[in-house]
């Protein structure tokens, strides 16, 4: 057990385990994820994952990995392998226990054929429409299904001839028998059993009738020894019905608690509305970095220790609402200030020609990887040689008092080689664009030291012309223009809230020679610029792609202040 101070969870959800423990009702903490494999996971579900099994390694307990794969219909091999993909790249440990609910589909019959013995469901023939014309609804009672009081025997007969595939889909379901007229709905004869026609992505052909989730679920739990079932707020309604499962069939019963869900602002987080971003092709692929999946936030560059940071940040709780997005970038940087390389790229070139440098003289400078880190002492040799690009808009040849960067007859550094000063301006002499400059080299400001106590106030990144790589870099934009996505003017729809210019596209940046190393994914502080990344899917040798992950709140100061 760990010491309450250096938890990292502490909540209210500790403070139930921790009352369940010393109360003696576990004597062990078990939890797990149970997504639906009916999409990709998205950072809603990091939180899951991250508070499940945070809680189980916290308590020296045991997390599972749970498919409830109860609907045929909608569920895909694809979405397994990628839920399986992005919960372990989230860093969680399932063990040997990845399960799946489809695993227990005879046990699950079993304790349903229990459930008519004891005169607990019956087999209902009425449609669809009439089962939800007899609920009722939020004001009005249901109504008993004319088939509510078969005898056990003919719904025996019933159930095992859906099973065996004598019925089509639709004709019948089998049924909970509770109480039609409870004011919770889902305690109103809720649907056990459906008949589906369907192949399943594990058990093939093998069943015809498939459980409800609501059947599944809690009964899963039980099974797997489950203590704790942490979920969402809108499974308290289904708390009593999954209760009331577990009595009457006199199983393990699991302590189920909810939580409000992880919603940030300027973000959806529900399958049914990615699905349709992917689809009708707002975004390029459930992978594509703006969209808020873990697929998505793995090729961008989001490192999985700032998703768990950010959701030690956002706290857990049992109200709505909704956290910032800037809170989640802040994790990123904070982590990434702390943990990525620094490199040099210059995303809008602008060459500097240093005309009193020899012609072929090329030199290497050390210059440290880790800046932000004493401890660190790895440089990296950048060459150097006449021909320099610098950022364009780290030049203005009319410049207002505070401009501390380039301008005509100015001084500042090149980071780690010289400094530089601008003698001159050549252009374009049609559209009088800037095309060029020229500059002088103090040779005594060798690897930025300061010749006879001189003072820069500027400091620029560069890279040098013959050396450079070209790439293209991708800039990122919120994916939606309003905070809060899910609100929409009435005959409007959520995506008139997609943002059309959360994508640009640079193309023709200048990088540092050993980028063109960079593995795929690896991550990078562009000095001045940003963290970026190499996207892991775009990228190769001959054309170098990089994602923009998190801009630096503050490009310029910081530098410069050197
Ligand atoms: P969606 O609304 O995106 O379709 P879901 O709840 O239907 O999500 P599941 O696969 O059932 O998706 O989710 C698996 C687990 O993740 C559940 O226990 C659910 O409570 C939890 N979960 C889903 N969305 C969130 C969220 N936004 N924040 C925290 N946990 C979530
Ligand atoms: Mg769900």
């Amino acid at each position: 057990m760990t010491e309450e101070s250096n938890r990292p969870f502490n909540n209210f959800i500790t403070e139930i385990i921790d009352a369940d423990l010393a109360a003696g009702r576990y004597d062990r903490v078990h939890t797990r994820f149970p997504p639906e494999p009916n999409g990709y996971l998205h950072i809603g579900h990091a939180m899951s994952v991250n508070l499940n099994y945070g809680i189980a390694q916290q308590y020296g307990g045991k997390f599972n990995l749970r498919f409830d794969d109860t609907n045929p219909v909608k569920e895909e091999q694809e979405y397994i392998d990628a839920i399986i993909r992005d919960v372990r790249w989230l860093g969680a440990d399932w063990e040997d226990r990845l399960c799946y609910a489809s695993d227990y589909f005879e046990q699950l019959y079993e304790w349903a054929v229990q459930l008519i013995r004891q005169g607990d469901a019956y087999v209902d023939d009425l449609s669809p429409d009439e089962i939800r014309e007899y609920r009722g609804s939020f004001t009005e009672p249901g109504r008993n299904s004319p088939y509510r009081d078969r005898s056990v025997e003919e719904n025996l007969d019933l159930f095992a001839r859906m099973r065996a595939g004598e019925y089509p889909d639709g004709s019948r379901v089998l049924r909970a028998k509770i109480d039609m007229s409870s004011p919770n709905m889902n305690l109103r004869d809720p649907i056990l059993y459906r008949i589906l026609h369907e192949e399943h992505p594990r058990t093939g052909d093998a069943w015809c009738i498939y459980p409800m989730y609501d059947w599944a679920h809690g009964q899963s739990d039980s099974i797997e020894g489950i203590t704790h079932s942490l979920c969402t707020l809108e499974f308290e309604d289904h708390r009593p019905l999954y209760n009331w499962f577990i009595e009457k069939l006199g199983i393990y019963h699991p302590r189920q608690v909810e939580f409000a869900p992880l919603i940030p602002t300027y973000t959806i987080v529900s399958k049914r509305r990615l699905i349709r971003l992917v689809r009708e092709g707002y975004v390029d692929g459930w992978d594509d970095p703006r969209m808020p999946t873990i697929s998505g936030m793995r090729r961008r560059g989001y490192p999985p220790e700032a998703i768990r940071n950010f959701v030690l940040l956002s706290g857990v709780s049992r109200s709505q609402g909704r956290v910032e997005f800037e809170m989640l970038e802040h994790a990123i940087r904070d982590y990434l200030n702390e943990h990525a390389p620094r490199v040099m790229a210059v995303l809008d070139p602008l060459k500097i020609v240093i005309e009193n440098y020899p012609e072929d003289q090329v030199e290497y400078f050390d210059v440290p990887v880790y800046p932000q880190d004493e401890a660190r002492t790895e440089t990296r040799a950048l060459p150097f040689s006449r021909e320099i690009y610098i950022e364009r808009d780290d030049f203005m040849e009319d410049p207002p008092r505070k401009f501390f960067r380039l301008a005509p007859g100015r001084e500042v550094r090149l980071l780690g080689a010289y400094y530089v000063t601008c003698t001159g301006v050549i252009k374009d002499e049609d559209t009088g664009e800037i095309r060029e400059l020229r500059c002088t080299y103090d040779p005594a400001s060798q690897g930025g030291a300061t010749p006879d106590g001189r003072k820069v106030k500027g400091t620029l990144h560069w890279v040098s012309a013959r050396h450079a790589h070209e790439a293209e870099v991708r800039l990122y934009d919120r994916l939606f223009k309003v905070e809060n996505p899910y609100e929409f003017p009435e005959g409007g729809d959520f995506t008139d809230n997609v943002n059309a210019d959360s994508l640009t596209i640079i193309h023709g940046a200048k990088v540092e020679p050993g980028l063109a190393e960079a593995a795929p994914g690896e991550r990078f502080q562009f000095m001045r610029q940003g963290y970026f990344n190499v996207d892991p899917v775009l990228s190769t040798p001959d054309h170098l792609v990089f994602n923009r992950i998190v801009s630096l709140r503050d490009t310029w100061a910081k530098i410069s202040n050197q």
